[in-house]
């Protein structure tokens, strides 16, 4: 029998654009009551305000998933609200690109606290309500910078792929109590590209996105097809990328 996405509990960080204000719109259409999580406000309150007028329900915490105590409240909310958490999307991720002989250990840094750390925070959060429940699922966002390396990407990649290896162990941990899924996004068409530092890397990668990417939609997809498994499959991987990315 279908797992249904009507009235499941989906908490999704980074809801604010891109893949997880899609997911968060495609999710809500379809009956789910969205928990939505990121750092900027008018952003989140504008998501809620037009899923509400088309008939959904969703409410939002600003959220930085630098902070383990906000994905706390996060979650806290969608019990609050909708009395459980079917789903943890841990979708918040940034990308800063560069050489490695760069050394740009802020960089580094900044993105092993949100990809990874705040990624662990999510999942962390999370666990012990599935555990009371007896049920839940883990949706991490990876990237396909992590199935094929290339140069620039090398930091970002180790952080998706840290997470990919963390949530294998705790998919085998979980004896079946709940489903961990990942997905791979390749070239997107979102603002993740806007945050590059360097001038020329971030051109490169816009006009590459430009030319080749998909539409956050394709993830979005894979979202709702993972959910409405029945409850005992559980989809481990999944790959999305155009078709004539590299
Ligand atoms: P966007 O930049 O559009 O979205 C990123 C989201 O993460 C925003 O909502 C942002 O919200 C949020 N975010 C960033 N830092 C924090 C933080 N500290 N706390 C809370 N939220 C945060 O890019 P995408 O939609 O593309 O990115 C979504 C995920 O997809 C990321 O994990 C990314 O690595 C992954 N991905 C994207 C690809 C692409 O080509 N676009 C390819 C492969 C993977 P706010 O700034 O309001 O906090």
């Amino acid at each position: 029998m279908e797992n249904e996405i009507k009235d499941k509990v989906v908490v999704i960080t980074g809801a604010s654009s891109g893949i997880g204000e899609t997911t968060a719109i495609t999710l809500a259409a379809q009956g789910a009551k969205v928990v939505l999580g990121a750092r900027r406000k008018e952003r989140l309150e504008s998501l809620v305000n037009r899923i509400k007028q088309t008939g959904g329900q969703a409410v939002y915490l600003v959220t930085d998933i630098k902070k383990r105590t906000d994905l706390i409240k996060l979650v806290d909310l969608a019990c609050e609200v909708y009395s459980r958490v079917d789903v943890m999307v841990n979708n918040a991720g940034i990308s800063h690109l560069s050489r490695i002989d760069e050394v740009q250990v802020e960089d580094w840094e900044e993105m092993i606290d949100v990809n990874l750390k705040g990624t662990l925070y999510g999942i962390a959060a999370a666990l012990p309500i599935f555990k009371r429940q007896g049920s839940g699922h883990i949706i991490n966002i990876l990237s396909t910078s992590g199935i094929k390396i290339v140069p620039l990407q090398g930091v970002y990649a180790g952080t998706k792929n840290a997470v990919r290896t963390i949530a294998e162990a705790l998919r085998q941990e979980s004896g079946g109590l709940y489903r961990v899924t990942g997905i791979s996004p390749g070239f997107v068409n979102t603002e993740l590209a806007e945050h590059i530092k360097d001038e020329a890397t971030r051109a490169a990668i816009k006009e590459k996105a430009a030319t080749i990417a998909i539409t956050p939609n394709a993830i979005a997809n894979a979202v709702i097809f993972a959910i409405s498994q029945p409850a005992n499959v559980d989809i481990g991987d999944i790959v999305i990328r155009p078709s004539i990315q590299d």
